[in-house]
């Protein structure tokens, strides 16, 4: 059996982990990485379920793959991820030239069923049970950890590395398929996050990233006590190597005071907090099962500023959620702009299958109301993403440089001046020209322009 493997990845950052992660185990497994599905035995998509717009551009990837298939009778092809688990066997029937389907939680069984699939064993499914199909335990356990061991090679860069800290999602927000295609919430083990941590600053990563779906709902448990994410952020804190800390994505409800104090008194931790609010109406939020109100949201706000007054925020919005009218979505506008959010995430809501909302609600605000929405929020925001940046003129910020621009990636050779880009410890791309060798450093910059987007900078 050949092993080359493509795999294109959907989705959030959750996923993109994912995807890295297999791609460690496949290259373990004897497995090349190819850039392109032409060149591969085996072409892995990993898919997202959160919008039908994601779900779509997997369907019309396959769509292609078909032709790819005929011809080639011998590639394998595999949907991992969360449309594997929401949709299961619908995709063999939708694109029957699919060989394996890999929910999520199952991932660890993945090199086994690409043998069973290269073996002539036929189409193979491995999902995880029903989130009401059992027992919490039973459920969980169908929801495996995977967390095999970090490879250099498979990482996007040497320096940088998230670290998964939980696992799945409780708070069931009405329009979220997240609940169920990622199952329960489970925190992991501390002292396991610790070892992974000490193993990426060995392999000379000098950031992590913390993810989890709700991350400050983090309860790890050591020698029967419970650690918390400010708890955790103090460990990993004296872990050598390591110069920065960030963590996504944050639930409004549960940004606490140790938290805060950890973000505030810790250095190598970002003063960066991606906090969605989703919406600025109360009956919205309601609707939405968020938990807190815009006053709440509002107040939680103020607790960052005061305690982190360099810090920056930035949330994500669903306009057009089921009834949200025109004075509804003022509110929103409202309060995007007295947040002064570094950005916004928008999205138009897309009603998800199963889900409380498309259960209970009409998806009733039009399409083109959605769209006038989106881009009056947007223009809201970028004005004041503008406002935001605009400060940092003339300034010298840190950053860690992390490679190439897109612009100049195709061309850099090595050794030549290239347009380079790096982040701020508040998460601000910095673009600015410099000598390749700079990557992976730690350097100040100062900034000679700004936009919504960018910092541009002179080293
Ligand atoms: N728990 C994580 C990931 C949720 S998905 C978090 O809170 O960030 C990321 C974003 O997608 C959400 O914050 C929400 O703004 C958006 N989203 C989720 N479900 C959606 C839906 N059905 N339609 C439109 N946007 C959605």
């Amino acid at each position: 059996m050949s092993k080359r493997l493509y795999i294109e990845t959907i989705g959030c950052q959750m996923n993109v982990l994912d995807s890295e992660l297999v791609v460690a185990r496949l290259l373990e497994a004897g497995y090349q990485l190819v850039d392109h599905p032409r060149r591969a035995d085996t072409i892995l998509l990993n898919t997202c379920s959160v919008r039908q717009h994601a779900e779509d551009k997997v369907y019309s990837a396959l769509g292609r793959l078909k032709h790819v298939k005929e011809h080639h009778p011998e590639k394998i092809i595999g949907v991992l991820g969360c449309m594997a688990q929401k949709d299961r066997e619908l995709i063999f029937r939708r694109a029957p030239h699919v060989d394996l389907v890999v929910g999520p939680g199952q991932l660890a069984q993945l090199p086994a069923l690409l043998e069973r699939v290269a073996a002539g064993e036929g189409p193979q499914v491995e999902v995880s049970l029903d989130r009401k199909a059992g027992h919490r335990q039973v459920v969980e356990e169908s929801f495996a950890p995977y967390d095999p061991a970090r490879s250099v090679e498979a990482r996007h860069g040497r320096h940088q590395a998230m670290v998964r800290i939980m696992f799945g999602c409780d708070k069931f927000c009405t329009f979220c398929i997240v609940p169920s295609v990622r199952g329960p919430e489970q925190s992991r083990p501390p002292a396991q996050i610790e070892a992974e941590v000490r193993q990426l600053a060995d392999q000379g990563c000098l950031e992590v990233t913390l993810i989890g779906q709700t991350v400050n709902s983090y309860r790890g448990i050591d020698a029967g006590r419970t650690v918390r994410l400010s708890d955790l952020l103090e460990r990993l804190h004296g872990i050598d190597g390591i110069r920065r800390i960030k963590f996504v994505t944050n639930y409004p409800r549960h940004m606490t005071p140790d938290l805060l104090q950890a973000a505030r008194d810790l250095p190598k931790v970002s003063p960066y907090f991606h906090v969605p609010a989703q919406s600025g109406s109360n009956a919205v939020l309601r609707r939405m099962k968020r938990g807190y109100t815009a006053e709440e949201y509002r107040q939680m706000l103020a607790r960052i500023r005061e305690a982190v007054p360099q810090g920056a925020v930035t949330s994500d919005f669903i306009v057009g959620f089921c009834g949200e009218t025109e004075e509804d979505f003022q509110k929103t506008v409202a309060l995007v702009r007295e947040s002064r959010f570094k950005n916004s995430f928008i999205f138009k809501y897309s009603p998800r299958p199963g889900t409380k909302s498309a259960v209970l609600y009409a998806d009733d605000v039009p399409e083109e109301v959605k769209r006038r929405r989106n881009n009056e929020l947007l223009a809201v925001q970028n004005a004041i993403s503008a406002e935001e940046n605009r400060p940092y003129l003339g300034r010298t910020v840190e950053i860690l440089v992390e490679g190439p621009s897109k612009a100049s990636r195709r061309r850099a050779e090595e050794g030549e001046v290239v347009q380079l880009t790096g982040r701020t410890v508040c998460d601000r791309i910095v673009v600015f020209e410099g000598p390749r060798a700079l990557v992976g450093r730690i350097i100040p910059v100062s900034v000679i322009q700004t936009d919504a987007f960018t910092l541009f900078g002179k080293v």
